[in-house]
This record gives structure tokens, C-alpha cells and sequence, in this order.
């Protein structure tokens, strides 16, 4: 007995010691505020977010709010914060290849690494052959099945949490579900265009439901200012719409959708792809099914009974 405490307190001074030449090199690393789960984007945040609700696992986002997505720069703290994390999560695409050698670098006994984009089944690029469409999330199809390959990872991990997690995940499973089954009432009932006066990276959802759709940019390209025949076009479908909508996607500055509205009286109205939200909208707390919904009200809005027209 007396060994053990002996051994005990020689540890405990061994520890001291190395926390007394550690801790000064990394003021930051304090464990208490230090996240577990790290995202790079809103929605593998939210993901983990909602599978970890009531229990002490913190996540992080890594994009901050209201920032563009397509044009994002880690900083050097970016990099020690995924490093330092127990699981990492990032999509994969296009955007986040600065990502990639920083991934290759992650010790992986230490760090789990999940790719959201080997998960589904991906779309490739209108305009660029081998490249693929990295916008998986638009689909709540996609989301539900990322769920289910996450669950089990922070599951096992996390141990301790397991029953709670595996709760989360049912209660996010159900309502994903019912939104996905509503999308597909809403395309088999209803009928139109989802007229889009800004990038179109949606193509994972409209292919989904089968939506009909025109927009003004292919995926999310760099180009922004509509040519004269992009906007021709784009009125011509409003006004071939008994409901006169345009919509625009988050975080734009509606000029195109201001354009159709002076030519036709179009109602303005928002897709949210969820690329990233603002930072009221962040502080809010809203989740990804928030703004689904939101997306479902304004495309049943939009779409029309063929009896209607
Ligand atoms: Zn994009």
C-alpha cells in the first residue's frame, strides 16, 4: 500500500513537472475550453451539435459565422485547433482542398478523422469533368445518411455518452425524415420552377425531389453580373409562373433578384443552402431543419396544383 501511494505521489509530481514546462508553450491548450469535435463547415457543427446535445462533448465550428465559404483562410490557430481535436469533421470539396495536407499531417491515433463526401453519392460538375459538386448537404437525403455514419464514430468514442447520442440521433433521424418525406409530397403534388437569380448550388436537392429549376449561375461560380440574356431568361420564367417568385440564396446582395422584381413584380423570396449562416442567425441557434423548413414554405408558396394554373 505504502508502494502505491509512494508511486502515486512520484506521478503526481512527474505530471507537475510536465505541466510546468507544457503549460507555458500552450496557454491555449486549457482542456476546459478546448472543443472535442471540430467542424469546418455549419453543417457537419450542426450535426454534431445536435448528436451531442446534453452531454459535456463540445463542438466547434471552424468558418466563422457570416463568412464566405469559397474564400475562406484558416489561420494559424485554425490549424492547432483541428490538430488538438478528439474527431474532426470536414466535407471535402472543392473549397476546403487547403484542407487536405493539413489532414495528412493529423496523427489519427489521436484524431478520427471523418469526410463527409465519402459518404454519399456525388454529383459531378456542369462544367468541369472529374471535378465533383461538393453542395451534398442541400439533399436531407444526404444529411440523414451523414447522421447515420457520424452517430456511430462519436459513439464510439464517447462511450460514456452513448445512450444519449444514440437518443439524438433518433430525434434527428425522425424529423429529417418527415422533411424529406414532405419534399417529396410537395414535388409529387405540386408543380413550377424554383427561379433562382443568383448560383444554383442546389443541385443535390432539386435532383432529389425532381424539381424543375432555372438560375442565373451554374453551382457556385466565381461570376456574379448577369448578362442581358441571363436576365431575359430570368424574367421570362417568372412571367410564365402563375406565382410571380424570385428567389436568391443567403448571404447575397439580391441585385439580379432586384432586377426581376423592377421588370415583372416578382415577390422576393430566400433559398437558404446552408453553405453558412449569420451570426444572428448563429447566436439564434438555428439548425439546418430550420432553414429547410423555411426553404419547404417558400417553394410550397411558390409551386402551384397544375388545376391552378
Ligand atoms: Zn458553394
Amino acid at each position: 500500500m505504502k508502494k502505491i501511494i509512494r508511486n502515486t505521489y512520484l506521478a503526481i509530481i512527474a505530471i507537475d513537472i510536465l505541466l510546468l514546462i507544457f503549460v507555458p508553450i500552450h496557454p491555449q491548450s486549457n482542456s476546459k475550453d478546448k472543443p472535442n469535435i471540430v467542424s469546418s463547415l455549419f453543417i457537419g457543427y450542426d450535426i454534431v451539435r445536435n448528436l451531442t446535445k446534453d452531454t459535456a462533448i463540445k463542438a466547434k465550428m471552424l468558418l466563422p459565422a457570416g463568412a464566405e465559404l469559397h474564400s475562406y483562410e484558416p489561420s494559424p490557430q485554425d490549424i492547432i485547433t483541428i490538430k488538438e481535436s478528439d474527431i474532426f469533421i470536414y466535407n471535402g470539396g472543392e473549397s476546403e482542398e487547403w484542407l487536405e495536407d493539413i489532414v495528412d499531417e493529423i496523427d489519427q491515433t489521436k484524431t478520427t478523422i471523418i469526410r463527409m463526401m465519402d459518404y454519399v453519392e456525388l454529383l459531378e460538375e456542369d462544367d468541369e469533368a472529374g471535378e465533383y459538386d461538393e453542395h451534398i448537404w442541400t439533399s436531407p437525403k444526404n444529411v440523414q445518411i451523414i447522421y447515420s455514419k457520424i452517430t456511430p464514430v462519436i459513439v464510439q468514442k464517447y462511450p460514456e455518452f452513448a445512450n444519449r447520442i444514440q437518443a439524438n440521433f433518433e430525434a434527428q433521424n425522425n424529423a429529417l425524415a418527415k422533411l424529406d418525406q414532405d419534399f417529396r409530397t410537395l414535388a409529387s403534388t405540386k408543380t413550377g420552377k424554383l427561379i433562382v437569380a443568383d448560383r444554383f448550388p442546389l443541385r443535390y436537392f432539386v435532383e432529389e425531389y425532381g424539381f424543375d429549376y432555372y438560375a442565373a449561375f451554374p453551382g457556385c461560380a466565381e461570376q456574379t453580373e448577369a448578362n442581358a440574356k441571363t436576365i431575359s431568361e430570368l424574367i421570362n420564367a417568372v412571367n410564365e409562373s402563375p406565382k410571380k417568385v424570385i428567389f436568391h440564396i443567403e448571404l447575397s446582395n439580391q441585385s439580379i433578384a432586384n432586377t426581376i422584381k423592377d421588370a415583372t413584380g416578382a415577390k422576393i423570396l430566400e433559398f437558404h443552402s446552408v453553405h453558412n449562416i449569420s451570426q444572428s442567425d448563429f447566436d439564434a441557434g438555428k439548425t439546418y431543419i430550420d432553414f429547410m423548413r423555411q426553404n419547404y414554405n417558400n417553394l410550397n408558396e411558390t409551386l402551384y396544383v397544375p388545376s391552378e394554373s
